[in-house]
């Protein structure tokens, strides 16, 4: 098992999990690494070195404070979201780096944070190399480190090693890389899949404490959607996208209140979409979320669970952990199979694995069978193949907000399909994702996050350079 459910949805900052956790984490192990070998305090200068779309979009994505905030030490689970702009301010004011919060180092930004646009290197295109010299201008240590979506990073070592698994040396007892090995765990004990997945966690940590660490990122994700509707505004960035969750929110609470419930069945949709897009917005603001599996889809998850609390008639604390738990085993599928990387897949890596994620959460969390979650998994990722990943203004806002709405109204007709048919299938969740892969290999390079296809294009933006 690659991940653990406390791995693949973690608390982060907004608005990428590729573009902004990964690097902050990169940047972060960076200095770790400086210390460990007892040269931190030697450092007179670092060079951060961003290539493929880390350089098209990271300044879009927030990349370059990630960056700067890693140096300095921080992780973007413990970061305070309020805190983060009067440190950056302060950075660029002094040109001053305060590394890993012990010593300080000069920071030229324009000099010593490069965007190298147009320039990729070979194993993925989300590349950082890290460089620090001491005073006297010798080479101290350089690093190439990549972030291969979800907030995953991997060192050149890991990437050149055979085993790329975090956990190596950790006996699980059923590991699994593709859907056909889950179900023969499955069959084999008489197990449901989120069962599976708790023995495999199990390996890792006592229980309790894993069904704690998930009822703690279910309260992240309800603060997460209860403070998007509440935020009124416009978005950052230069885009001038309006907040829309609010006033949705206080429309359907007016109406709810009028009404007695639902003024109309269709209401439901506006309850679904309203959480994603609470989520989203939060996120393209540099809000806290949770990685779901990865910050530009954070909405979808969050908001099939609230319609699981709020519209299914018998939902249970038991249900949501068994949500999460299913939700993990189908993320690792795609993990293993493909790619949660919008920079190798485009967006089926992100809104469709957590649409598909999802749609098989729902199933088991209503008390469906394995074949009915595997092909709701299925049928969620069938329909979103060939997803472009196409942010306008490198930011994620368009289309990325109203996409997670798409995403979880998607989950749940993928469900409701599954469970009416019993899960019978021509296709299975192994070959859609290997469809999902072959599709996001052959995708031109202008639809994986570059912002230079599709609405990216047709969209013109004034974006500031810094
Ligand atoms: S289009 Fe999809 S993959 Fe691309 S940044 Fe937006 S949410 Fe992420």
């Amino acid at each position: 098992m690659p991940v653990s459910v406390l791995e693949l949805f973690s608390i982060g900052l907004g608005p990428s999990s590729s573009h902004t956790v990964g690097p902050m984490r990169a940047a972060r192990r960076f200095v770790n690494e400086l210390k460990l070998e007892g040269v931190l305090k030697e450092v007179g200068k670092i060079r951060v070195e961003l290539f493929g779309s880390l350089a098209m979009t990271g300044k879009g994505h927030a990349t370059d404070i990630a960056i700067l905030l890693g140096l300095e030490g921080c992780l973007p689970e413990r970061v305070n979201p309020d805190e983060v702009a009067p440190r950056v301010a302060l950075i660029r004011s002094s040109q001053l780096l305060h590394l890993d919060q012990s010593c300080d180092v000069p920071f030229v930004e324009g000099e010593d944070l490069l965007f190298h646009k147009g320039k990729r290197l070979p194993f993925h295109s989300n590349a950082m190399k890290f460089s620090a010299w001491n005073r006297k201008g010798q080479l101290l240590e350089s690093r190439i480190l990549y972030s291969v979506g979800g907030g995953f990073i991997l060192d050149q070592e890991e990437v050149e090693g055979e085993e790329l698994m975090p956990h190596q040396g950790v006996q699980f007892p059923y590991p699994f890389k593709n859907y056909s090995e889950l179900a023969h765990h499955c069959e084999r004990e008489g197990l449901s899949i989120d069962q599976v997945v708790l023995a495999n966690e199990r390996a890792l940590r006592p229980e309790a404490e894993t069904r704690a660490g998930i009822l703690r990122i279910w309260e992240v994700m309800c603060s997460c959607a209860a403070r998007g509707c509440a935020q009124e505004g416009y978005l950052p960035g230069g885009l001038n996208v309006k907040r829309r969750a609010p006033g949705l929110f206080q429309r359907l609470t007016a109406s709810e209140k009028a009404h007695g419930g639902l003024a109309d069945p269709s209401e439901i949709f506006d309850w679904v979409s309203l959480i994603a897009l609470a989520v989203n917005e939060e996120n393209a603001a540099g809000g806290k979320v949770v990685t779901a599996p990865t910050n530009g889809a954070a909405g979808v998850i969050p908001s099939i669970l609230h319609y699981y609390q709020k519209f299914t008639p018998h939902p249970t604390e038991e249900g949501i952990i068994r949500f999460f738990l299913t939700a993990t085993a189908i993320g690792i599928l795609y993990k293993e199979g493909a790619s949660l990387s919008a920079a190798e897949m485009g967006c089926q890596g992100e809104v469709g694995v957590a649409c598909s994620m999802a749609a098989g959460g729902l199933v088991i969390a209503l008390g469906g069978s394995n074949e009915e979650a595997e092909n709701a998994a299925e049928i969620a990722m069938e329909h979103n193949l060939g997803l472009t990943c196409d942010p306008v203004g490198g930011l994620v806002q368009i289309p990325c907000i109203e996409r997670n709405t798409m995403g979880a109204v998607k989950a749940i007709n993928a469900a409701r399909l599954a469970m009416g048919g019993g899960g019978e299938s021509r296709i299975s969740l192994d070959q859609v994702i290997a469809a999902m892969r072959e599709t996001g290999h052959n995708m031109n390079s202008i639809y994986k996050e570059t912002s230079e296809g599709g609405l990216a294009l047709q969209v013109a933006v004034n974006q500031p350079e810094c």
